[in-house]
């Protein structure tokens, strides 16, 4: 019977293996920490064994190029002691031209998988907060963080469409990231873009704070051409339109290919794209079908 119990507790107990726990227990907690990350003068004692073997680009900026020149340079002089001198050499890091609520941020999310955001604790606003976690995980290639800032950011800002926070939200990302590489978006971008485009009517013409979303186009010419660059997709053939081999109807298939048109169900924010033979689906369930 004692094992049956025992077995059942395991089996009923979703709780997380005890590895995890242990992880997620050293987070802000400064014993065992050998690493002191430091940002606008706060400091925070972290476990390079955690962090390091999860980045191999905050591995290179914790132990530091120029330490190696001088690891080098000591393991000539000491011999085989170089391993204790050169973990003496490096043990704090200071991140610079960013906010250490952000920090803070990854750091979370390197111990639990995860970071929340504390409105009666931190600086900046929610959505900044999100873009400039999503920004310096781009900046780290910490791809999962970036898709969870932007995953944040975005159903945020599906709601907040028509607040002055997108349009802060637009300045921001184009202020940090403000080269224009013609149809590169990065996934930031993805997000203040896609939520345009789905409600460019109504930012255009009818929102309340349509003067506000106007001037932050003006001053981000880059941020209209993403929008136009993805609304090109549909124009973009010598014929001026996308051509396609449609499968649905004998009378398409027979002329080759048929240009695509737009739908008559179109909507603003649900472009929906018509064969000659009157199928309407969108662009992407005609992707397979089109011919360049
Ligand atoms: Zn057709």
């Amino acid at each position: 019977m004692a094992d049956t119990n025992s077995i059942r507790v395991t089996e009923g107990n979703a709780a997380e293996p005890p590895l995890l726990t242990g992880v997620k227990s050293l987070f802000g907690n400064a014993r065992y920490a050998d690493f002191t990350v430091t940002c606008e003068g706060r400091k925070r004692k972290i476990h390079k064994a955690i962090v390091c073997t999860q980045n191999e680009w905050l591995a290179k900026d914790f132990e530091g190029e120029d330490d190696v020149g001088i690891s080098i340079l000591v393991r000539k002089v000491f011999g085989a002691d170089i391993d204790l001198l050169q973990d003496a050499i490096k043990t704090s890091f200071n991140f610079e031209d960013c906010r250490p609520d952000v920090v803070n941020a990854m750091l979370s999310y390197m111990y639990n998988g995860d970071y929340s955001y504390d409105e009666e604790t931190m600086r900046e606003a929610e959505v900044e907060h999100h873009i400039q976690v999503a920004i310096l995980a781009h900046h780290y290639s910490i791809e999962p963080l970036e898709a969870m800032a932007c995953q944040k950011l975005q159903t945020i800002l599906d709601c907040k469409w028509n607040d002055l926070e997108f349009v802060n939200a637009i300045e921001s990302v184009y202020d940090k990231e403000g080269t224009y590489y013609p149809g590169e978006l990065s996934p930031v971008k993805a997000v203040v873009v896609g939520v345009a485009r789905k409600h460019i009517l109504d930012l255009i013409w009818k929102y309340e704070a349509t003067a506000d979303f106007h001037c932050v186009a003006e001053r981000n010419p880059g941020f209209l051409l993403d929008i136009l660059a993805r609304q090109t997709v549909l124009v973009s053939s010598d014929s001026g339109y996308e051509r396609v081999r449609c499968p649905y109807h004998s009378s398409c298939s027979g002329r080759g290919t048929v240009p695509l048109l737009l739908g008559r169900s179109s909507e603003s924010d649900r472009i929906r794209l018509r064969c000659p033979g009157g199928k309407e689906q969108s662009l992407d369930d005609w992707l397979p079908y089109i011919v360049r």
